[in-house]
């Protein structure tokens, strides 16, 4: 019988996960519209999902079902197993952080950068750099001239992905904080994560 557990990940917020090689992971948007900003780390910290070399290696903007995401050395961490929402996902933006807000005209407000440090510092790490998230269910593919821009979510209330785990790693993910702009549809709700141990 598999194993399982759910984490919420309340609105605004951010929660570190440890799973095992083989685990699926299923990131639900309980609510719908709502982006979750994702991050992997293999447990030694030396690697981390690459959106870069994940966009090189796939020659895509985003995997397929079936495909990887790749650390900074070119090893699958993650494989896209299934897709249950109608996407778009973005791998081009970095995660919304302090200085978006503050250009934004809100010297004070939540960030997926600072969620995701603040989820690693639970682990006890301390990174000084932020990768470049998985930014599920975000709506900013390119537009035919180049420009680049987010629109509101168009996953409904359940959609969800499932990712299997190709290493022991670090995840973290975020309920992205923005509610200035249509990103999340306005409104800031809750992401679930529910971990499958197939032993
Ligand atoms: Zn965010």
């Amino acid at each position: 019988m598999p194993d399982q557990h759910r984490i919420v990940v309340p609105a605004q917020s951010g929660r570190s996960i440890r799973v095992s090689r083989g685990d699926l992971v299923r990131i639900i948007d309980p609510k719908g519209q709502q982006v979750a900003d994702l991050w992997a780390f293999t447990s030694d910290m030396k690697d981390w999902l690459s959106t870069s070399n994940t966009r090189d290696i796939g020659e895509r903007l985003f995997p397929k079902p079936g495909e990887h995401f790749y650390g900074t050395t070119g090893e699958p961490l993650l494989t896209l197993v299934e897709d249950a929402s109608p996407g778009p996902h973005d791998m081009l933006y970095p995660a919304c952080n302090h200085a978006l807000y503050v250009r934004a005209g809100f010297d004070d407000h939540p960030s997926c950068q600072d969620n995701l440090h603040k989820a690693l510092a639970s682990e006890g790490v301390s990174l000084p750099f932020t990768p470049d998230p998985v930014d599920l269910f975000q709506n900013s593919l390119p537009q035919p001239d180049g420009r680049i821009d987010v629109f509101a979510s168009i996953n409904p209330p359940g959609g969800y992905v499932t990712l299997r785990a190709e290493r022991d790693l670090l995840l973290v993910v975020t309920a992205c904080s923005v509610d200035h702009y249509p990103t999340n549809g306005g409104t800031c709700t809750e992401i679930e994560v529910e971990v499958m141990a197939v032993r």
